[in-house]
This record gives C-alpha cells, structure tokens and sequence, in this order.
C-alpha cells in the first residue's frame, strides 16, 4: 500500500448524516517530523458523539472542520517514532480519525498492552465506552446492593458494561433495548436480570412489569419517549446519570421530564462528559481490564471491512445497526 487513503467531511448533514456527507482522498503516507509518530491504523472506534461535531454549533468540543480528516478515536501499530515516548511496534490507542496512516505528535495516544486483551477492545470495553460507564454508574448513580438500575442502548459499547458493572456491584439490572434479539442478548449473555424491548407496542407496560419495585437509578443513552416512560417508575431518591440522548443526534426534540418529579421524587440528574475525569481513566481502565482478562465483563463488536464503510458505519450506529461496539477494520 503506497497511499494513504483518508475520509474527510465534504459537508454537514441538514438533518441526517448519510454517506454524501463525506469523501474519499488519497494523500502520500506521512514521514514523522522530530517528535512525531506514524501510525498504521488497525480499526477505527465508530460513535455517537461523531454525529453532534458535524454540526456547526457550541457544544462541548470544537466541531469537525469541513474538507479535514474526519476525527475519531482508532488502535493501531506505530511504524515509525521520531518520539521517545514510542517505538516502532508498539500498538497505540489515540485521535488518529478516519485514515489509514496517522502522523501526530503523539498528544493524545497512549501505548496498548496487544497481547492480554484484543487491541480493538481499547476503543471499546476497556477504553472510552467503558470509563463512560464506570463513570456515570459508580460516580453518579453509585447504586447500593439491592438497588434497581436501569439503563437504555443496553446492548451498546457504553450500556452493556453499565448493567454488568451495576450487577458486580450487587444491585439489579434491568435493560432497554431495540429488539428481541438485543434483549435476548442482554438478559441471557449479559446477565441483566431482565431486558424491555423498546420497540415493542406494549412498551409502557412492560418496562412497568419488569419493574415492580421501581427504579433507583437510570443510565440515560438516549432520551425520548422509554426515558418519560423510566421516569414514571422512579423511586424516591433516584439518581439519573445523563449520558447520551442519541434520539435526538438527528434533529428530533429532546423530551423534558415533569419538573415536579424533581422534588417529589427528591431525585438527582446530572449530565456528565467523560472527558472531563481523566485523572480517573487510569482507576477504571485497571479494573475493566482485570474484569474482561477474568471474563467476567463481556461485550459484543460490529466489525465492518475498509476505511470506505466508515461513512455508512456511522450513519447505522445511529439508527440501532449496530449489535455492541461498531469497529471498522483496516488491517
Ligand atoms: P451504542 O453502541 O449504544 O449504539 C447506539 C445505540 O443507540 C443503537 O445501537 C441503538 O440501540 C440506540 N438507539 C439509537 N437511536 C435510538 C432511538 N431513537 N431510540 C432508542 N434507542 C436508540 O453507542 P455507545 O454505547 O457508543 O453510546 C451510547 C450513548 O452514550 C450515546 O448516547 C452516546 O452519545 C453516549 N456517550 C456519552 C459519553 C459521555 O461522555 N457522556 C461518552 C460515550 C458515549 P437499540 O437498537 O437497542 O435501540
């Protein structure tokens, strides 16, 4: 391979993002600069935040750049360092978006041990989906044995940890997710206690069956109407983490809770951005790694072939395609 093929937005989405959005490009394999890295990409991390960058607004990071390199998180091989913090051979974790070839600095890219845990994992279960995780359920709903957590997209990269994490912790877990196949998924080889299919008619009275005690905490991935039908099921003292509201990436209204709930409910919602805890990435990597090296944390992947299916990738990612962390693989 002598080019380096490269994925960059060509325009933003009004509405839904669909592959038109995006281009094909191809640019000479880079040669590191002092200090500089190259890196042979071996999958790239497809999600959901991707879809809030391509617009043009004030969010928590910058917006992707139209006619730039797609940005994303990827693993990969480095193949050549002008960089002491790397070699030549180590596999690595970081920024290096929608390309075959990264060149960077190395800001932002951490080395991967390749040989305990499968190196696509580190943009998965043991990377930024799993601290997502580990974040919003011991640090915001922080759930107590016994308790009832209920989390949505739970057959995703950030849910499926969610509910085996609230299980190990002794409390109850108790999934929403699209379809019988996911639900099955979720309860039989997840482990959750039980799983309600949102897109089932009878929807409000089964997630209200699957919770006759009702909810003490909920890991919120996506808002809409299951999220109004959750919040009829809270018990007092409730703890809402608000991770995603993926209903709502492609323009749909976001829905607003009864504010009465609030304090009736004597309840807590806080939003959180995992970015904003590094200095905590380090506790919950060690521990989600121990637990998927002991097989005692599962996940599932979606693994799509060539840079040339990011672009519809992304687009299923948003629309339920996906069945567990949506990879695209490169090598
Ligand atoms: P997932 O692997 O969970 O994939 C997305 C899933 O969302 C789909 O598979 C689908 O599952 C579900 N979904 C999509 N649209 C709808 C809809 N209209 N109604 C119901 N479900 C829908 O993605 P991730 O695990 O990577 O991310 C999960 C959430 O976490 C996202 O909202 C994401 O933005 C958020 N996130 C937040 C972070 C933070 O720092 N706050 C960091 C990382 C992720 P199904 O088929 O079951 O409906």
């Amino acid at each position: 391979m002598s080019v380096n093929k490269q994925i960059v937005l060509d325009s933003r989405p009004s509405g839904k993002v669909a592959p038109g959005n995006f281009r094909l490009v191809e640019a000479p394999i880079p040669t590191p600069g002092e200090g500089q890295i190259v890196v042979r990409q071996h999958y790239l991390s497809l999600d959901p935040y991707m879809r809030g960058r391509l617009n043009d607004v004030k969010s928590y990071a910058k917006p992707q750049e139209v006619g730039a390199v797609m940005g994303g998180g990827a693993v990969g091989e480095v193949i050549e360092s002008r960089n002491p913090k790397f070699k030549a051979g180590d596999f690595v974790v970081g920024p290096g978006g929608w390309q075959l070839y990264a060149l960077s600095d190395g800001a932002g890219f951490n080395t991967v041990d390749a040989k305990k845990i499968p190196i696509q994992a580190y943009v998965g279960v043991v990377g930024m989906p799993g601290v997502t995780a580990w974040y919003g359920l011991n640090k915001i709903i922080a759930p107590k044995p016994g308790e009832i957590v209920v989390v949505s997209a739970a057959s995703g990269a950030v849910g499926g940890v969610v509910g085996q994490l609230a299980r190990l912790a002794g409390a109850k877990a108790i999934g929403i997710a699209g379809g019988a196949e996911k639900c099955n998924y979720v309860h039989s080889e997840l482990g959750f206690d039980a799983c309600v299919d949102h897109k089932s008619p009878h929807f409000a009275d089964e997630l209200k069956a699957a919770l006759p005690n009702g909810l003490d905490g909920l890991f919120e991935n996506v808002g809409g109407e299951p999220f109004l039908q959750c919040l009829r099921q809270l018990n007092d003292f409730a703890r809402i983490a608000i991770c995603g509201l993926i209903a709502s990436y492609e323009g749909a209204p976001t829905v607003l809770p009864d504010m009465r709930l609030f304090l009736v409910r004597r309840m807590k919602i806080e939003g959180f951005i995992v970015s904003d805890h590094l200095a905590l990435w380090p506790q919950a990597l060690g521990e989600l790694a121990g637990l998927v090296a002991s097989g005692r944390l599962r996940y599932r992947e979606t693994v799509r072939q060539g840079l040339e299916s990011a672009p519809q990738a992304l687009v299923d990612l948003l629309h339920g395609g996906n069945f567990g962390k949506m990879l695209v693989k490169l090598v």
